[in-house]
C-alpha cells in the first residue's frame, strides 16, 4: 500500500512502480477526499500494476474511485456500515465487473459486534465479514475476497482458519499494525505463513512501519521461500558462524549480499565459515564459498571448484555466480580447477587436525559398531 499523499500524482505513481520493481502484483492506494479519488483517475491509466481504491467511511469515494477506473475496492464494514450505501456501492461495482474486498479490520470492527461480542474476536470478525456479504449478496454481488485482520498473531490465524471453514471466498491475507521490522515481519511471517502452509490464503500484505518496498520485498521473498512464487532474486544462506570459522561470516555474508543483489542473480548462494563443514553442509546451494587456512573455497552444488584467496572469495563469487547463471551447473563443475578439491580436501584435514573433530565422528563410529556386534 503506497503511503504518499493520493492527490500528489507524480509521487504516488513513483511509489506504484517501486512496489512493481518490488514484486507486488497490485496496489492498493487510499480513497480519502475528493483530490485522491481525482489523482486516482490520473493514475490508474499509467500504473503498472492493478489499483485497489482504499475505501474507509465514505461510500460516495467508493463510487467516485470506481468512476476513476481502479481495478478493485476494499471496503472496510466497520465504518460503512448503512445497507442502502453498501448496495448502491455493489452495484456500481456489479457494473463495471469489479472485485470488492471485504476488508474486516481488528481495531475498527462495526461497534454493534463489539457489543455482541465483547472484543474484536475470532467470531466476531467473520461476523462483521458474514454481514457485509449479506448486503452485497441483496445485489447479486459475488466478486468478492475477505480478509480479516488481527494485530494479535494467534487471532490473525484463527479468524482465517474460521473463515475458510465457513465461507468459499478468496482470502487476503495479513497481520495489520504488525509494526516495525524486526518485529512486525516475525508477526506477518508467523500468521501468514502458518496459513498457506495450511493451503489458506490467495493474496497477502505485510502491513509494516516501514517504506513500503520494504513490505513488499518481504513478501515476495516470502512467497519464494514458501516455493510460491518462482525465485527471482537472490537468496543468500549463511552459517550462523561458530568456533570453527576462519573468517568474519557476517562481514563476508554482508558484503556478497551487497554484489550479488546489485547484480541481480536469482540463484541461492552460501557463505560458510569454514570449510571442514562448509561444502557439505551447503550442497544444496546452487553455489557457496568457505573459509580456511587463509582461502575461499568455491563449491557448486558441494564441489569445489576453485581455490582462491581469502581476500579475493567475495568477487570471486560473484565472478562465478555469474558464469553460472550464464553457462549452467554442469559446464561450470565440467570446468573446475582439478587442484580445488585437493587443496580443500588438504585445509579440511589440516583444519581438523588443528580443531579437532567436534563431531567426534570416528569415535562414535566406533562406539555404535560396538553395540552393533553385540549378541543376543
Ligand atoms: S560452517 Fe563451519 S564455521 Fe560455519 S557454523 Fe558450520 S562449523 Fe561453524
Amino acid at each position: 500500500m503506497t503511503t504518499t499523499k493520493t492527490a500528489d500524482v507524480d509521487n504516488t505513481l513513483a511509489q506504484v512502480y517501486a512496489l512493481a520493481g518490488a514484486g507486488v502484483d497490485i496496489v492498493r492506494i487510499t480513497c480519502n477526499d475528493r483530490a485522491a479519488a481525482e489523482g486516482l483517475a490520473e493514475m490508474v491509466p499509467r500504473s503498472p500494476v492493478p489499483i485497489i481504491a482504499d475505501i474507509h467511511y465514505q461510500y460516495r469515494l467508493a463510487l467516485a474511485a470506481l468512476e476513476a477506473g481502479v481495478q478493485g475496492l476494499r471496503l472496510n464494514p466497520g465504518n460503512i456500515r448503512k445497507p442502502h450505501q453498501i448496495r448502491a456501492v455493489a452495484r456500481e461495482a456489479k457494473d463495471r465487473g469489479i472485485p470488492i474486498r471485504v476488508g474486516v479490520n481488528a481495531g475498527s470492527l462495526d461497534r454493534d459486534l463489539m457489543a455482541r461480542f465483547g472484543s474484536a474476536t475470532p467470531e466476531a470478525l467473520v461476523a462483521s465479514a458474514l454481514k457485509e456479504i449479506e448486503y452485497l449478496a441483496e445485489e447479486d454481488f459475488e466478486d468478492i475476497k475477505i480478509s480479516v485482520k488481527h494485530s494479535h498473531v494467534p487471532s490473525m490465524v484463527e479468524s482465517y482458519r474460521l473463515l475458510a471453514d465457513t465461507l468459499d471466498y478468496p482470502l487476503h491475507l495479513g497481520v495489520t499494525e504488525a509494526g516495525p521490522p524486526p518485529g512486525g515481519l516475525i508477526k506477518s511471517v508467523a500468521g501468514i505463513a502458518t496459513l498457506l502452509l495450511e493451503g489458506i490464503g490467495d493474496t497477502i500484505r505485510f502491513s509494516l512501519t516501514a517504506d513500503p518496498v520494504e513490505e513488499a520485498k518481504a513478501g515476495r521473498q516470502l512467497l519464494e521461500y514458501l516455493d510460491l512464487r518462482e525465485r527471482t532474486g537472490l537468496d543468500l544462506i549463511a552459517c550462523p558462524s561458530c568456533g570453527r570459522a576462519e573468517v568474519d561470516v557476517l562481514g563476508v555474508a554482508q558484503e556478497a549480499q551487497a554484489k550479488l543483489e546489485e547484480a541481480s542473480l536469482p540463484i541461492q548462494v552460501a557463505v560458510m565459515g569454514c570449510v571442514v563443514n562448509g561444502p557439505g553442509e551447503a550442497r544444496e546451494a546452487d553455489i557457496g564459498i568457505a573459509a580456511g587456512r587463509g582461502r575461499g573455497h568455491l563449491f557448486i552444488k558441494g564441489k569445489v571448484v576453485r581455490v582462491v584467496p581469502e581476500a579475493e572469495m567475495v568477487d570471486a563469487l560473484l565472478d562465478e555466480a555469474r558464469r553460472l547463471v550464464e553457462e549452467g551447473v554442469e559446464a561450470r563443475v565440467a570446468a573446475a580447477d582439478r587442484r580445488a578439491a585437493r587443496t580443500a580436501e588438504r585445509d579440511r584435514r589440516v583444519l581438523l587436525q588443528i580443531q579437532g573433530d567436534a563431531n567426534q565422528a570416528a569415535v562414535r563410529r566406533a562406539a555404535v559398531a560396538k553395540v552393533a556386534a553385540r549378541d543376543g
